[in-house]
């Protein structure tokens, strides 16, 4: 529930759900359904109002403000809509940045090569394409070794080429590196992706799908 003053506004009502480890979980629903707030949750960004977040075990809900910082910066890498990188750094160096906040950090020319912008690590965002930038966001969630990755709209500001090529990023690190992987979409082909589909409206998670034939990020159409 966020409050603003005299306000209240449910994003999310008798919302449960597993995540397991090594999916591929889409969650699809409406603009203003509750997907960000859901993902912000998963995240440790914000405590819920009522209920309970685990995470192996740890209630992330009644976590401290350390607990959540530290669970932040060691087992989650978050991808948005828009980027997020630092205008006045270079690729490498917004990678960087992430890798200096944990203790065991990947090299961060190691991480952009795992994305494919080794030769763009000294483009500062501005000189590089909306899904280079993306490449980098992605190479500076996964700098810190984290063990999910929160994406949120990953693809809402990409051409449908461009939006394949990250998809099949973020399917060849789930598959390689065994991360789990939530995509917030409100776009079907993208959820059709995930190894399982929680479809969310108001607020709520009304029903989630196992997908036993994942689609092919070619079959992806707007
Ligand atoms: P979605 O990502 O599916 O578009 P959100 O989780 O962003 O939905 O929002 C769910 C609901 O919560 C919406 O009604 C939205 O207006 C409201 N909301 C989201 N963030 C805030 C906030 N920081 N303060 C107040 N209301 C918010
Ligand atoms: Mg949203």
């Amino acid at each position: 529930v966020y409050r603003m003053g005299e306000i209240e506004v449910v994003a999310l009502r008798d919302t449960s759900i597993d995540i397991h480890t090594g999916e591929m979980l889409t969650v699809i629903g409406p603009s203003g359904s509750g997907k960000s707030t859901l993902l912000n949750q998963i995240g440790g960004m914000d405590r819920p109002s009522s209920g309970e977040i685990l995470y192996l075990g740890r209630n992330l809900a009644q976590a401290s403000d350390v607990e959540l910082t530290e669970y932040r910066r060691t087992q989650v890498g978050f991808i948005f809509q828009f980027y997020n990188l630092i205008p006045s750094l270079t690729a490498i160096e917004n990678v960087q940045v992430a890798a200096e906040i944990v203790a065991e950090a990947m090299e961060p020319a190691e991480a952009l090569r795992l994305v494919g912008l080794e030769d763009r690590a000294s483009h500062f965002p501005a000189q590089l394409s909306g899904g280079e930038q993306q490449r980098v966001s992605i190479a500076r969630a996964l700098v810190s070794n984290p063990r999910l990755i929160l994406c949120d709209e990953p693809t809402g500001a990409l051409d449908l080429q461009t939006s394949k090529q990250i998809l099949s990023l973020l399917l060849e690190l789930k598959q390689s590196m065994r991360k789990t992987i939530v995509i917030i979409t409100h776009n079907t082909a993208i959820a059709t992706l995930g190894d399982r589909i929680a479809h969310i409206r108001d607020g709520g998670i009304y029903t989630i799908e196992t997908n036993a034939y994942p689609q092919p990020v070619e079959s992806v159409r707007w």
